[in-house]
């Protein structure tokens, strides 16, 4: 392969945020480096598949894509959590240059260099990479990653063993992205990691600094801080556990977005605890009231499993009774599939398929109910919104119970107003459907 000055890598990024926020992150370093990045494999030299193996229908479609690349392209480079099966990659694709895994960005930038070698290093006068670095969301929001890996060890997750266990990222680098972030344009940060609510349990909460301040590496103090920056927050993947008690002021207060992303996943003790769950043994209904008490403002998104082995008609009666009393705004739910390598394989009393499928269903038709009725009950509200598009007429926006991708939307009429994406604005909220709001701006 000719050396050149500007070698041409193409970048498929596959998978959930935090895989992403990784993608980003290799994008910037190669671009710090010399590259040039192109959206198509014609003009690309090599082409970094970031893949996912969270479960099995991922590992399919990360399978594919690479099939794809060395098709369309011929020189592939693999990275990402499908990383750790190198040899199952490499068995099935001979023709990968080079496999390496999750969080491993200098040794995929350090396997693209390799095969693709540059003979221009970067010039921050002529090669400018944006001070936020390379963002794949739009430029108005951003996932920011705290911690890497996790330390629990749910029995259907293969998380721990592809990505390791729980490393928190010091948290003056955490607010100095933060703070880069804000300063480019973003208006809304989406707090990720595997566990947020374990930031800095491996380091001991230790001590950092940001703007000259002492500050623990913990939770309630990283919501702290990021409440002065004075954009949206938003926090993804809480787990239930007490402490999570003392942000809820700061939600109430206005500092942090008043929603909670908590992966619950059931709702009977003994099933929880058949899936080594965090915060399996907390009362979350009571925890929920309380929370509600202090925000009523609060959105509560969440996902469960029905039908993971060994659930009884009783245990999955006593989920729906969560769910209508728990009143959740936003729910995801999934059948049990197997993944391949995690421990709930080998649990005894497997659920028959069909049986999976009704209560999924029934699941579903509970809560669509439920989320049906908490949208309704917002119709007559006045919300301020963040617009994510203006097309024409209409507007797509979010409110504060909505995270980007996996939430419903506000649809926003735009009448003569001038706005565009990034634009927050206050709206009366008219019309709600199953998912979605429907809003008409408030005038001066
Ligand atoms: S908390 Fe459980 S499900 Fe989440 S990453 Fe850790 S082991 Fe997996």
């Amino acid at each position: 392969m000719p050396m050149s000055a500007h070698p041409k890598v193409g970048f498929v990024s596959l998978g959930c945020p935090k895989a992403l926020v990784d993608s980003e992150r290799i994008l910037t370093q190669l671009r710090t480096d010399g590259y040039d990045v192109v959206p198509d494999y014609d003009n690309a030299d090599l082409v970094v598949v970031n893949t996912c193996g969270f479960i099995d229908s991922a590992v399919a479609e990360s399978m594919d894509a690479i099939g794809e690349a060395i098709s369309e392209n011929g020189r592939v480079i693999v990275t990402g959590c499908l990383g750790v099966k190198a040899d199952e990659i490499k068995a099935q694709f001979p023709k990968v240059l080079a496999v390496t895994g999750p969080q491993a960005y200098e040794e995929v930038v350090g396997a693209v260099h390799t095969h693709l070698p540059t003979v221009q290093k970067h010039d921050p006068f002529l090669d400018l990479v944006p001070p936020q670095g390379i963002k794949l969301t739009p430029r108005h929001y951003a996932y920011l990653k705290i911690s890497e890996g996790c330390n629990h060890r749910c029995s259907f997750c293969i998380i721990p063993s592809m990505r390791g266990n729980l490393v928190s990222r010091d948290i003056g680098d955490v607010m100095a992205e933060a703070e880069r972030l804000k300063n480019a344009g973003v208006r809304e940060l989406l707090i990720i990691s595997q566990d947020t609510s374990a930031y800095g349990v491996d380091i001991k909460y230790r001590t950092a600094f940001w703007n000259g301040r002492p500050i623990k590496t913990r939770m309630l103090e990283l919501c702290e801080a990021l409440g002065e920056l004075g954009i949206w927050v938003r926090l993804h993947y809480v787990y239930p556990y007490p402490h999570v008690d003392n942000i809820m002021p700061l939600m109430a207060e206005g500092k942090i977005l008043p929603y909670l992303d908590i992966p619950f996943q059931h709702a009977s003790p003994r099933i929880l605890k058949s899936m080594k769950r965090p915060a399996a043994s907390e009362n979350n209904l009571t925890r929920i009231k309380a929370w509600r008490e202090i925000c009523p403002e609060l959105t509560i998104r969440s996902t469960f499993i029905a039908g993971f082995p060994g659930e009884t008609d009783e245990d999955f009666e006593h989920l729906l009774e969560f769910l209508e009393e728990a009143q959740l705004d936003r729910v995801g739910c999934f059948a049990y599939s197997p993944v391949d390598g995690a421990k709930a394989n080998e649990l005894e009393n497997p659920v028959p398929e069909e049986l999976k499928q009704e209560r999924l269903q029934r699941f579903m038709e509970t809560q669509a109910a439920i989320s049906a009725n908490r949208l309704q009950a917002k119709v007559g509200t006045r919300q301020v919104v963040l617009i994510d598009s203006v097309n024409g007429e209409n507007a797509i926006a979010r409110s504060s119970a909505d995270a980007p991708e996996i939430d419903g939307v506000v649809h926003v009429s735009v009448d003569d107003y001038e706005i565009e994406a990034g634009d927050f604005i206050e709206v009366d909220v008219v019309q709600a459907d199953e998912h979605d709001l429907y809003g008409q701006i408030v005038g001066e």
